[in-house]
């Protein structure tokens, strides 16, 4: 192979992405390369708007348009008001529960576990989780981390962070598989974890 610098950067770039490799990030780059036109041109300019426009939610951790600016009494990107929160680590398990359609509810996206590289309890957007039950008359917590040992550990965490609040805790039901990471599961799978979820706390609500 010739020593392109742009190119082998744009290898090293596409092989960071989930799932592929040094050999398919090559064959990815030389299919762009070979439709210049067609993809390389649309998605440059797809990747800049998405960097320009779109951010996380610094209280929700949804994904929404930067110039949408949430806050605790009012989430502007849902206007519908419900009083469940489903907490889960990350936007594709968010993806996964919506399209199964078996919750209808507010998300708090935590961004991660406790325990995943480079993640503190502080980045994790607990603090903004007990807020939004404060504020936001919520009946219920449902903790949707996975059967992994973080998520337990992170689903615990959250679980004592919350305890002042009053707030109705429940946890998806054991039916999923241990190591379980809910983006991965399928909708029988979720919806029979959701049915069956169990109350963790005594409180009322
Ligand atoms: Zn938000």
């Amino acid at each position: 192979m010739q020593n392109i610098t742009e190119i082998e950067d744009l290898i090293k770039l596409i092989s960071k992405l989930p799932g592929l490799g040094p050999k398919s990030a090559k064959r990815i780059v030389l299919k762009l390369i070979n439709n210049r036109n067609e993809l390389i041109k649309p998605m440059a300019k797809a990747l800049a708007e998405v960097y320009k426009n779109i951010s996380r939610c610094k209280i929700c951790g949804t994904l929404k348009p930067t110039s949408v600016d949430c806050n605790y009494n009012n989430c502007k990107i849902i206007e519908k008001k419900y009083d469940k929160i489903c907490v889960v680590e990350n936007i594709s398990d968010q993806w996964s529960i919506e399209s199964s359609s078996i919750y209808k509810g507010y998300f708090h996206i935590l961004g991660g576990t406790i325990s995943s590289a480079g993640h503190r309890k502080e980045d994790l957007l607990i603090n903004s989780l007990v807020e939004r039950v404060n504020k936001d008359n919520i009946e219920e917590v449902i903790l949707a981390t996975s059967a992994t040992v973080e998520g337990q550990t992170t689903a615990y965490y959250i679980q004592d962070s919350l305890k002042k609040t009053n707030v109705k805790i429940t946890k998806l039901a054991q039916g999923l598989p241990v190591g379980g990471e809910i983006e991965n599961l399928d909708d029988g799978t979720l919806f029979s974890a959701f049915k069956n979820r169990s109350k963790l706390n005594s409180n009322s609500g």
